[in-house]
């Protein structure tokens, strides 16, 4: 059976980001969360608990979701190791993962953040004018065995809500089972490379997609 991960990045919200929980609960699947630490108030660490308690993972997007490129070390570490403290009061738990806002990354950047990175397979789903039958085409046209799906759970990103009730359907017809990333490398028995950022678990390369 193939297996596949769906990503969710800049949430969490009170408004996208518990339709987007709805529908996981409906299909009994877990995906991840890549959480904005600013995004994180009184009422969305409750959405994100609520993730957690669902089987989801809660992985860390930076602390002010801006370019990290260009970021001093000092201040890369701490954009990644206040999102990561702020994840450990929420769930008690470290996180694995890191996906650089914009995918915008430097090689200092690997050696400052001790997490995996990740990139994913985007359906362009951050522009408000891609129709949710088109984010629907590209998934599915991306989906192959150990990808992992980069997905926003961003407030009005309905498009992608309405999406995920035929994406999710459709991969488990064709044979998917899904997971979240921690399940993914463990299973898959990949020992996450320094240095790359991963689109795929069985990829070659050390940076593909998008
Ligand atoms: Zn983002």
């Amino acid at each position: 059976m193939k297996r596949i991960a769906l990503t969710f990045d800049d949430g969490p919200n009170t408004s996208i980001t518990p339709q987007v929980l709805d529908i996981l609960g409906e299909h009994g699947i877990a995906a991840s969360f890549f959480l904005i630490a600013d995004s994180i108030t009184p009422e969305s660490a409750q959405v994100a608990k609520r993730a957690f308690s669902m089987g989801c993972e809660i992985n860390n997007h930076s602390t002010t979701h801006e370019h990290m490129s260009r970021m001093i070390p000092d201040q890369v570490r701490r954009e990644v190791e206040n999102c990561t403290q702020k994840i450990i009061e929420l769930t008690g738990r470290a996180p694995r993962f890191f996906r650089p806002p914009y995918i915008d990354i430097n090689r200092d950047m690997f050696e400052e953040i001790g997490l995996t990175f990740i990139c994913g397979s985007g359906c362009q789903d951050w522009v408000p004018d891609i129709s949710a039958e088109e984010r629907i085409e590209r998934v599915l046209a991306n989906a192959r065995d150990g990808e992992i799906v980069l997905l926003h759970d961003m407030p009005g990103n309905v498009n992608t809500v309405e999406a995920l009730k035929t994406i999710i359907p459709e991969l488990k017809k064709r044979g998917y089972r899904f997971l979240t990333c921690g399940q993914m490398f463990d299973e898959c028995e990949i020992e996450p490379r320094h240095g790359w950022m991963y689109s795929n678990v069985f990829q070659t390369e050390p940076r593909t997609g998008l």
